[in-house]
């Protein structure tokens, strides 16, 4: 049976409606009945036709439906991955990546790793000739092209979470759509939890310029998959809450007070107030001797072990309550969830490059803030309630709110995030006219200029903007960003790679340290052990080593406060990051005890973070040398309250202020030698935002 395809000749996209078919059956197993009863099954043939037929299909269908963990499969299952071919599914988080790649070895009966495997950065579960099905991240993917540009070992390539609109899954996007020009017989799926997907296949669409008429049918198909989601009751609170950390918890030990059985879902924005939230239920609920309660946060960094607890059913009696961020809204299927608690925010990465001083906020530098999410996110939040039974979801905004002030959808992260390392991959890849590259949405020319810029001043780029040789090729190749890997490169001019290195490897992990749930005053204790007065960074080197010299022992993480998790993690980064400088031609060297050398390196790669204290400041306000905002350092650093004159930061955080983590101090005449172009023009001028 031939599916229907409906043509909409107004926005140039075919769309696509299929008529319910399944294929035979014999003797299944129930994993292979549970595999039936997923929504996306009925659609398998039209499906498999479609990839036949199309360069491109989108597929959209709500979350639970199986698109990720089934449609691989349904390709392997059509001889997609024969000859030596494979099917990629790539996904913006990596947690996501982990979950579903162990879901389908499972689901086919093979060990993970072999016939099913992934890839996210610094952990490859493949092997060369066994692998055929690959999850991986979309920015290892944008990796792989630097090796093979054309990505011509897959055979189907499927860019799931579109959605999204995370700024890898945009470059991966931008860049399929140049290589499917040379390779006509390159499938791409493209599917998405909300229907973005008109965008999409308009993006995609070749009907302007049409090419010869071979091969596949150049113009997209899209397919809706119907989910069957049960109905989902909606309440709201009142009047606006004070603190949504506290009403969350809250709203959950009233759910479970008041309302029948089913396991909860909570959103809130990230591993502090989700680690806070976890210990505030845990705590309420043995005060009040509630019994029954299960209390897991979920988030990316959470080691394996933890992540089996959520996706493991709930024991009779028991309720789950999973803390999460918004990586449950729809990368992640969570069965049993029967009620939802939505505090209406997430972290969001946000840049404003903006060159107008009057501009109300500009952030020169990245910043990842706790913003309102949008009606769209809303909606999919609330849906996760509806997973095995008519649900309720509790947001904890006012209808009000809801209907008047949250943001109809999300802007894409290309237009708010810092595009360094976008461009230098874009160059790295040989693309050379970034302004006039066919984005699916365009960064701002403004943002992409200070990227420019930022790069020459690294040193990465020349006076054409093409990538310097070797410097410029060897920043592209290290998969750090920008900045961490001109660092590295800059350690060995002052012969202190490996030092450099360790400090890499930290910083690519989200911390050393244990979280401090209710031990906050033996957590500082514990820093101020390995505190180095000249900063964050000199303070890694010291845990390192006390965890090399100990053996590494998990013994002696647990008693220092230390994270053991990270520090293998950090161990296993750095022996990968050796591999890399070797292969560069890097000479790996200790400086031994030259703490100078490490700050002069780290100063090298992160110049563009310069902040000087406010003269009269008297509670340790900063401000940053390129735009005067206003930073304060964190309060998880060691340099807190100690306040340098003049230091160099790796990321900002923004609660009530906007916080520097991972802090140095330096010599603001290292700053002019390691970016003069960058930085002359500025500390001759006092108030540079003035010039
Ligand atoms: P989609 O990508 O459409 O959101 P998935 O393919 O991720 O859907 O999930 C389909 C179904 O597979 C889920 O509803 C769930 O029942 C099951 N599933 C997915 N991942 C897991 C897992 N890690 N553990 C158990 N079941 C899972
Ligand atoms: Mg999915």
């Amino acid at each position: 049976e031939k599916p229907r395809i409906i043509d909409d000749e107004e926005g140039g996209v075919l769309f696509y409606s299929a008529s319910a078919s399944s294929s035979s059956g014999y003797g299944f197993s129930s994993m292979e009945k549970q595999r039936q009863r997923l929504p996306v099954f009925k659609y398998r043939t039209a499906i498999l036709y479609l990839v036949e037929t199309r360069a491109t299909t989108i597929i959209v269908g709500e979350t639970g439906s199986g698109k990720t963990t089934q449609i691989p499969q349904y390709l392997k299952e059509a001889g997609w991955a024969e000859g030596g071919r494979m099917i990629a599914c790539t996904q913006p988080r990596r947690l996501a990546v982990q979950a579903v790649a162990s879901r389908v070895a499972e689901e086919m009966g093979v060990k993970l790793g072999e016939e099913v495997g992934y890839t996210i950065r610094f952990e490859d579960v493949t092997n060369n000739d066994l692998t055929r099905v690959k999850f991986l991240t979309d920015g290892v993917l944008l990796r792989e092209m630097m090796d093979d540009p054309l990505l011509s070992k897959y055979s189907v390539i499927m860019v799931d979470e579109a959605h999204e609109r995370s700024l890898s899954t945009d470059i991966l996007l931008g860049l399929l759509k140049k290589i499917q020009r040379r390779r006509p017989e390159l499938r791409l799926i493209i599917s998405s939890a909300t229907i973005e997907a008109k965008t999409m296949a308009a993006f995609f669409s070749t009907r302007r310029h049409r090419g010869p008429d071979n091969g596949p049918k150049k113009e997209p198909a899209i397919l809706s998959v119907e989910g069957r989601g049960f109905s989902v009751q909606i309440f709201y609170v009142e009047a606006p809450i004070p603190d949504y950390l506290r009403a969350a918890v809250s709203t959950v030990l009233s759910i479970h007070d008041q309302e029948p059985m089913g396991d909860i879902l909570v959103f809130l924005t990230g591993q502090d107030d989700i680690d806070a939230a976890v210990q505030l239920i845990t705590e309420e609920a043995q005060s009040s001797r509630k019994q029954g309660l299960i209390v897991l946060p979920l988030y990316s960094g959470l080691p394996r072990a933890d992540q089996d607890l959520i996706f493991s059913p709930t024991p009779r009696g028991k309720r789950k309550v999973v803390i999460s961020t918004n990586i449950a809204e729809t990368s992640l299927t969570l069965e049993g969830i029967v009620y939802v608690v939505d505090s209406g925010f997430s972290k969001q990465r946000f840049y404003n490059p903006g060159f107008d001083e009057h501009q109300s906020e500009i952030t020169d530098i990245e910043n990842l803030i706790v913003a309102p999410v949008s009606k769209a996110s809303a909606r999919q939040r609330t849906g996760r309630a509806g997973r095995i039974r008519p649900g309720k979801c509790y947001r904890l905004y006012t209808e009000e709110y809801f209907v008047k002030e949250m943001p109809a959808e999300g802007i894409p992260e290309m237009q708010r995030s810092n595009l360094v390392s976008c461009v230098i991959q874009l160059k790295a890849l040989g693309i050379d006219n970034i302004l006039g590259f066919d984005w699916p949405a365009s960064p701002s020319p403004e943002a992409l200029i200070r990227a420019l810029e930022v790069l020459y001043s690294l040193g990465v780029l020349d006076d054409d903007a093409k990538l310097t040789s070797p410097a410029g090729f060897q920043v592209a190749e290290i998969p750090l960003d920008p900045m961490i890997s001109k660092m590295v490169l800059a350690s060995v001019e002052f012969g202190c790679s490996e030092e450099v290195i360790t400090i890499a490897a930290v910083l690519s992990i989200q911390s050393v340290w244990f979280p401090g749930r209710g031990v906050q005053k033996e957590l500082d204790e514990a820093k101020l052990r390995f505190a180095a007065a000249e900063g964050d960074h000199v303070t890694f080197l010291n845990v390192y080593k006390g965890f090399l010299e100990s053996g590494k022992s998990s013994n002696w993480c647990h008693k220092n406060f230390v994270n053991y998790h990270a520090m293998k993690k950090v161990t296993e980064i750095r022996l990968q990051l050796r591999r890399i400088a070797q292969r560069l031609g890097i000479v790996l060297k200790s400086c031994e005890s030259d703490m100078q050398a490490v700050r002069k390196a780290i100063t090298a790669g992160f110049f563009a973070n310069a902040c000087r204290l406010e003269p009269f400041s008297h509670n340790g306000l900063y401000k940053t040398i390129r735009s005067s905002q206003e930073v304060y350092i964190h309060p998880s650093s060691v340099l807190f309250r100690v306040n340098p004159k003049w230091v160099v930061f790796h990321s900002i955080v923004s609660t009530d202020r906007q916080y520097m983590r991972n802090v140095i101090s330096i010599d603001p005449s290292w700053l002019t030698e390691a970016a003069p172009h960058f930085y002359q023009r500025q500390l001759l001028n006092p108030n540079p935002s003035q010039v």
